[in-house]
């Protein structure tokens, strides 16, 4: 049937036991920029008290069952075939476009109603999955390692008989968490299909990690991520640069960098500190317990972490929050191109370290929202006038500009 502007497509509505499956607020960039399958297994955080997280800050945690996660699953691998059916059916040969999507809002008004936004998020998920070979899956939310070995080892079985063409499932985990497993939960884990754990290191310094509240010592972190490592699962760890303040920089940087050292994960992701007006965080800067880095601060401290790290992982700054997406290779072949690069951003003018440091921000913001609104526009049109006339507020304004970008980080 070829596609015409008022066509439609209904579902079987039979085949759906709800017409959507839960998704969680957030998945690492990675797991975007693959399109993967994301599914539900805990509810928010475990923990949930880290000063700079306000991810889950009003949600309580809580696990869900393995039916009704495999309830979820099913759902998923309803509205996969029905997308493709629906393909084939306008002559698309399984092709995902736009259109397609359009005719199935169209036919389905009781599913996609206003205002009802899972729905349409389970839809463009599905639909995007599909387009990108429906090979990768990610388990949300904060911690999915954290359920009971065997239910977590039916639930990753469960996606792999349902989606013969998954190749990959990934999660976040606590250190703790991945800590409390025996090795050989996590080997038989593995050997299921569960194939990589993103962990927030954040800092190897017990000092900063306290003052943060993680909830893990820097002992503890260690020992999770080696565990992890010794059971053939794929490790990525997160450092955030920033997060101890401009008294507790060197350490923070150093302690990290030895600490990933010695873990020596598959990836480190550098994800610096973006501190957000809201979060506990906020008020710990505000009472003056934490002295925020400034831009190059955080430049310098980045570069101090670099030179103490010793490790065979991929570092990667795909974070929006980073500054230097040259901070990115296979160490240690990379180290001293990526200190290089370092180095040219740090010899830079003062002036041309403002434009700089203002296009990057602009980039990584207009990437998300797809443009400025009227206001923004014209304070950043400001500042890149007040920076090429080199007025002697051009700092101050920068600096202003970036803030205001930075809210609407993610
Ligand atoms: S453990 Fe992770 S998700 Fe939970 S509060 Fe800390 S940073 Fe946020």
């Amino acid at each position: 049937m070829a596609y015409q502007p008022d066509s439609t497509y209904k579902f079987n509505s039979e085949d759906f036991v709800k017409p959507f499956f839960e998704m969680g607020p957030i998945r690492p960039p990675s797991e975007g920029r693959d399109h993967s399958l994301l599914l539900r297994l805990v509810r928010n955080c475990p923990w949930n008290r880290c000063l700079f997280c306000s991810t889950y800050k009003k949600e309580k945690f809580g696990y869900r069952s393995v039916e009704e996660i495999k309830a979820d699953i099913g759902v998923a691998r309803v509205l996969h075939d029905e997308i493709k059916s629906a393909s084939w059916k306008f002559g698309l040969a399984g092709k995902i476009t736009n259109e397609l999507i359009r005719v199935i809002i169209n036919g389905n008004p009781e599913i996609y109603r206003d205002g009802e936004e899972t729905p349409l998020h389970n839809l463009a998920n599905v639909a995007n999955w599909i387009a990108s070979g429906s090979r990768t899956v990610f388990l949300q939310d904060a911690d999915a390692l954290i359920m009971r070995t065997p239910e977590l080892l039916d639930v990753i079985r469960y996606i792999k008989e349902t989606f013969p063409t998954v190749e990959r499932i990934t999660s976040y985990a606590r250190a703790k968490t991945c800590n409390k497993k025996s090795l050989e939960d996590l080997k038989q884990l593995h050997q299921a299909g569960l194939s990589r754990l993103h962990v927030g290191l954040e800092s190897g310094n017990d000092e900063v990690l306290s003052l943060t509240q993680k909830g893990v010592t820097r002992e503890g972190h260690i020992a999770g991520g080696k565990k992890v490592v010794q059971s053939g699962i794929s490790l990525s760890e997160y450092y955030m640069p920033g997060l101890g303040g401009r008294n507790l920089s060197q350490v923070h940087a150093v302690d990290s960098a030895t600490a990933l050292s010695e873990i020596d994960p598959d990836f480190i992701r550098v994800r610096s500190l973006v501190v957000r007006e809201g979060t506990s965080l906020y008020e710990t800067c505000e009472q003056g317990k934490l002295e925020p880095l400034t831009e190059d601060e955080t430049v310098d401290e980045i570069a101090l972490f670099m030179e103490n790290l010793d490790c065979h992982s991929y570092l990667i700054s795909d974070q929006m929050s980073n500054l230097l997406f040259e901070v990115e290779g296979q160490l240690p072949d990379k180290k001293e191109e990526i200190l290089e690069s370092i180095s040219l951003y740090q010899q830079k003018s003062l002036m041309e370290k403002l434009e700089f440091r203002l296009k990057r921000r602009l980039q990584s913001y207009v990437a998300v929202h797809g443009g400025l609104g009227q206001n923004l526009h014209q304070r950043i049109t400001d500042t890149l006038d007040a920076i090429q006339s080199e007025s002697p507020d051009a700092e101050e304004k920068t600096n202003q500009s970036i803030a205001a970008l930075k809210q609407g980080f993610i």
